[in-house]
């Protein structure tokens, strides 16, 4: 047996990757896994363009062995196998993907869309092992191969039986050292868990061997024994290539909660499927509650990202602005340009894409809840609403005019929650701006005098009662080109104005005495104490001049500097 080196740089390389390019150990699974699923694939599309071929569903699986006593897991995938020179050109060669020459010369189509292209996924097994041994029998061909390596000095190739097609490989754990424990990766519950997060979706049944209890047939007392039971670990029907029509609500709650994006359940949910410039499917939620850390340090934005139905990034936050930071779920696209260890973006030139598209489509959602349901819409705004106005403020209003048509709030109406649009539509026609008064409750608020002139012309005010308020306000300005007016300011652009002002600016002389007094007593306290003609049933108010009002002066003021 002549032993084949790894080239030089080839073996560096190995080193490297095998150190540094992936972030976690888990992936060779992921990755072992995805190897297996692409030579099915190949197995698939043979069928397709060869009429001697069929593909009986039930024949094609993958599955996963795993010896405590040998301490060696095994992967073992019904694909189409590889020839020895194949194994020669694919195994032995770093960087050389079978799987991405097999894309080119097949013009492979939509949908069945293989995986693999870099060349470097299976080395990922030496991440774990001290060896890996290939037995591979290729489709068509009477002979099998045994391709071995402990990823250090090169590898061997034997002839070896093996009765069907297929590639099983073994990998024989690495011992455990301090900080790190290989065991793991021979334990059931890990393997699933490993299996559910990067896995779940590759379209053919991962089986596993697990240790189930069943009650003992005709034993009274409901005793148990353990028995091993084959078991497909995986959901492989990715829900979101699903036609909408075919699915229901229950399948996207199911899926929210598989998922485990919430305890709650959702409150509805957004199904994309884009067949554009850029592919991606996305299935998105808007969650009911608000999560308990959401405004805590702890809280990560973020929509799984995956690549062809492979999870590459639990949390990508690239994709949603944090306007709308509570939207769960996640997105697949087969446009992505991933770097080597596929967990990490190429570029994010589609990325950027996706993103903008989702916003929108996140958007539009949000309107039509409004419009179609209020109750529901109410639910999510008493939960992120605030968000929402924190949207408006922040980047100096770049993002207000996606996010004003979202915003409600109280009113004089008392009417419940009003959109902007709802108040514009049924402002009268003398009225020329959006009327609003701020304070702590909307008790206090109703009884402030400075309402009480506006609200006598028949005049809606919106109630302020939460800090960003008027802040998000002042960077709308304007709605429908309508002002908006704090009831408080000095001039209220009413029709009696003028009249006001006069009065209040010509103080009569029998009073001038006692204003010039309270004057002196509050000193400093205010820069001026006049007539007023906009009060009714209340002796006297505050009122500001200038763009800060009180309540937005109280809230600076409580700011940290
Ligand atoms: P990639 O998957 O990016 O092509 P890998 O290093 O994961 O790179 O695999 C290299 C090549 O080895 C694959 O492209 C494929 O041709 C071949 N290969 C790996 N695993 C299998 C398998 N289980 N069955 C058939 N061919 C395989
Ligand atoms: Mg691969």
């Amino acid at each position: 047996m002549v032993k084949k080196e790894f080239k030089a740089e080839s073996r560096r390389l190995l080193q490297m990757m095998v150190n540094s390019i992936y972030s976690q150990k888990e992936i060779f699974l992921r990755e072992l896994i995805s190897n297996a699923s692409d030579a099915i694939d190949k197995m698939y599309y043979k069928a397709l363009t060869n009429d001697s071929v069929t593909f009986d569903k039930d024949n094609f699986y993958i599955k996963l062995t795993a010896n405590k006593d040998d301490r060696t897991l095994t992967i073992e995938d019904t694909g189409i196998g590889m020839t020895k020179e194949e194994l020669e050109k694919n195994l032995g060669t770093i960087a050389e993907s079978g799987s991405f020459a097999f894309k080119k010369e097949n013009e492979m189509k939509d949908g069945h869309d293989i995986i693999g292209q870099f060349g470097v996924g299976f080395y990922s097994a030496f991440m774990v092992a001290d060896s890996v041994t290939v037995l591979t029998k290729a489709f068509g061909e009477e002979t099998a191969f045994v391709w071995e390596s402990d990823g250090v000095d090169g590898y061997t190739i034997e002839e070896a039986e093996k009765s069907h097609t297929g590639t099983t490989i073994t990998i024989k754990l690495k011992e455990n050292a301090d900080e790190e424990n290989y065991d793991q990766f021979l334990e059931e519950y890990e393997l699933k868990s490993i299996v559910k997060k990067y896995s779940d979706f590759i379209r053919y049944p991962i089986k596993m061997d697990v240790t189930v209890h069943k009650p003992i047939e005709g034993s009274d007392e409901n005793e148990t024994e353990e028995v091993s039971e084959e078991q497909t670990i995986n959901s492989m029907v990715p829900i979101w290539r699903k036609n909408k029509s075919e699915l229901t609500d229950d399948d996207y709650n199911n899926f929210y909660q598989e998922k485990r994006y919430g305890f709650d359940k959702p409150l509805t949910h957004i199904h994309i499927n884009v067949d554009g410039t850029i592919r991606y499917n996305a299935i998105l939620f808007i969650p009911e509650t608000m999560p308990f850390d959401y405004y805590s340090k702890e809280f990560e934005k973020g929509l799984e990202l995956y690549s062809s139905g492979v999870m590459i990034m639990e949390k990508c936050s690239e994709l949603l602005p944090d306007y709308f930071s509570f939207v769960k779920g996640m997105v697949d696209s087969e446009d992505l340009s991933l770097n080597i260890s596929r967990e990490i973006l190429q570029q994010d030139r589609q990325l950027k894409t996706i993103a903008k598209n989702i916003k929108s489509k996140i958007k539009s959602q949000l309107k039509t809840l409004m419009k179609n349901d209020r109750e529901k819409y109410e639910t999510f705004y008493n939960a992120f609403g605030r968000q929402l106005k924190y949207g408006v403020y922040s980047d100096f209003g770049a993002n207000k005019d996606d996010l004003q048509d979202l915003l409600m709030f109280y009113s004089s109406t008392k009417k419940g929650l009003v959109s902007l649009s709802d108040y514009v539509d049924r402002m009268p026609d003398d009225q020329k701006f959006i009327y609003y008064a701020t304070g702590d409750s909307y008790g206090r608020i109703e009884k402030l005098p400075q309402t009480e002139m506006v609200a006598d012309k028949g005049y809606e005010i919106l109630y302020f009662t939460e800090d960003v308020d008027e802040f998000a306000i002042k960077m709308l300005r304007e709605y429908d080109e309508k002002e908006f007016k704090n009831v408080s300011s000095g001039d209220l652009g009413l029709d009696t104005d003028e009249e006001t002002k006069d009065a209040e600016d010509n103080t009569p002389a029998e009073h001038k005495e006692l204003f010039d007094e309270m004057k002196t007593v509050l000193e400093n306290k205010v820069s001026d104490v006049r007539i007023s003609k906009r009060l009714k049933s209340h002796p006297v108010c505050l009122t500001t001049e200038g763009e800060v009002t009180i309540e937005m002066e109280k809230v600076l003021q409580a700011m940290p500097d």
